[in-house]
């Protein structure tokens, strides 16, 4: 262990060891259980005596940061509450410029609970199932682009919008869902976070209107809140956004983008009516604003009949679409694109240079060699009848084990469930008791433009588990509710 050390500097030797590694702990870089070096051979590396290493140690140890296993040794402890952590640097001590980093925020990154989460958590977050993704295929794929390529895979690739192979795949794949698309009009990003972040950093300016859905996809947030932008959200029902509150906003805020998910929205599940597509993208022609369309589900669809993007109902440089294969495949690959025409193409490309010079190239080859047409289809079906399957173990597990007065729309598509909470029972009491009874979800205050609101509902993800995890994890989330609700335990039963 390499501890940078000052003798000349004033502060005992000891201290610096100690403070050193406190540090380390509060930031993570030495999680819980991290085995220490022995006091002997601490102070080997170091070049200090032992009595120095043992008195650090034992700094740490009276606070509680370290332990000591007779026979095994000295490992970091599990982590305090965050008074404790914190007081290895008190805020007061950051420079300040970090204070002026402060502030400014939507809610908190990660919410931190004062116990470790049960290990068989059922977790119902995340996109796919990567315990379903074709490794072995996938592997074979790798070899062959290396074989086929050479390492001419491992250098950027170019300044351009991406593997032109692959723009063309991603064309041929969007044509063939009747979204007419050329491979120059493809910009292939690292995720479609990337492009949402690219398009709202090339036309927008801080102080600026961005429209919404509301409730909306919690990253979108986070990217406009982090852009400095005013959002303002437009409720949905059952056909979606309510287009027809929308005209009196345009006219009041005079807003510069429309952000919409009109398939499988993130989180209600939803999908915008034809009519209001229609609805949607006259409005957005009328008033000179462009509409920010995030497709990044609609693949995945259970039942019914899909309507045409509002991308392929635009006439020309009005809409700009954005797509990913991280729900189709998995996220880790990082591989989303954006379609736009028009001059905006060459901005949103300089903006993505300027941001990340290249999405990984090796990974483009790859994905480019073993996504066709055939290959994507057939693993649409696949992935299709897989989820469709989890989406009924959830509606059924709902249905048996939650309390009757639970309200949601049943999703058609996507992998999100939407589910409104009973009267006095909010999602942010509720996550710390499922956390300790090992179910987790996203609670609904994330995908509100004010910290606010969204505290009646819960978003679940059913993709991730199989039906009979689904099942434990909801008849897990019953019996905390039937607590919450009644904590003698005597007024209501769940089987
Ligand atoms: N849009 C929506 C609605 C999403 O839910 C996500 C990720 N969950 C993204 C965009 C970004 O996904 P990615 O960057 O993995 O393509």
């Amino acid at each position: 262990m390499r501890i940078p050390l000052d003798i000349h500097c004033g502060t005992p030797v000891y201290r610096q060891i100690e403070t050193w590694l406190r540090e380390n702990i509060a930031s993570g870089s030495l999680p819980p259980e991290t085995r220490l070096p022995s006091t002997r051979e601490l102070a080997v590396d170091l070049g200090v005596s032992r009595i120095t290493v043992k008195n650090a140690y034992a700094e740490l140890e009276g606070d509680g940061l370290i332990y000591t296993r007779a026979g095994s040794g000295t490992f970091i402890a599990p982590p305090l509450d965050n008074g404790q952590l914190a007081g290895s640097r008190a805020k007061t001590d950051w420079p300040l410029w970090q204070l002026d980093a402060t502030g400014e925020s939507g809610p908190p990154i990660e919410m931190s609970w004062p116990f470790p989460a049960p290990a068989d958590t059922i977790a119902f977050i995340g996109v796919g199932d990567p315990r379903e993704f074709p490794i072995k295929d996938f592997e074979r794929t790798v070899r062959e682009v290396f074989a086929r390529d050479g390492i001419s895979a491992l250098e950027y690739g170019g300044l351009h919008a991406g593997y032109y192979p692959l723009r063309e795949t991603i064309a041929r794949v969007l044509s063939s869902q009747g979204i007419s698309a050329r491979p120059d009009e493809v910009l292939v990003t690292t995720g479609s976070q990337q492009a949402l972040a690219l398009v709202c950093q090339t036309l927008l300016k801080p102080g600026d209107v961005i429209v919404v859905e509301k409730p909306t996809y919690n990253f979108a947030l986070e990217l406009f809140r982090s852009l400095k932008l005013k959002i303002v959200g437009i409720p949905m029902d059952k056909q979606g956004m309510r287009v027809d509150e929308l005209e009196p906003v345009l006219q009041q805020h005079h807003p510069k983008m429309i952000y919409t998910m009109p398939v499988f929205q993130n989180p209600s599940g939803l999908c915008l009516s034809a009519p209001r597509r229609r609805q949607l993208l006259d409005l957005a022609r009328r008033y000179n604003i462009p509409i920010l369309e995030d497709d990044f589900a609609s693949d995945l669809r259970y039942e019914g009949k899909a309507l045409p993007a509002i991308k392929s109902l635009d006439d020309g440089g009005n809409v700009i679409y954005t797509g990913t294969f991280s729900k189709m495949l998995m996220p880790g690959l990082r591989i989303g694109y954006l379609l736009a025409d028009g001059p905006v193409f060459d901005r949103l490309v300089r903006q993505k240079w300027v941001q990340d010079l290249a999405t990984s190239n090796l990974m483009q080859h790859v994905l480019d060699t073993y996504v066709t047409v055939g290959r994507y289809q057939s693993h649409l079906r696949r992935s299709t009848r897989l989820y469709r399957k989890r989406r009924d173990a959830l509606l059924a597990a709902i249905r048996r084990y939650l309390p009757p007065d639970v309200a949601y729309t049943i999703p058609h598509g996507g992998l999100f469930l939407w589910l409104h909470l009973p009267e006095g029972m909010p999602c942010l009491d509720l996550l710390p008791r499922a956390l300790q009874a090992g179910v987790e979800f996203s609670p609904g205050t994330r995908y509100f433009p004010e910290p606010d609101e969204g505290n009646v509902y819960i978003r679940l993800n059913f993709a991730t588990h199989t039906p009979e995890e689904i099942d434990e994890g909801i008849r897990r989330l019953g019996q905390v509710m039937a607590r919450y609700r009644d904590p003698t335990g005597r007024k209501m039963t769940i089987i």
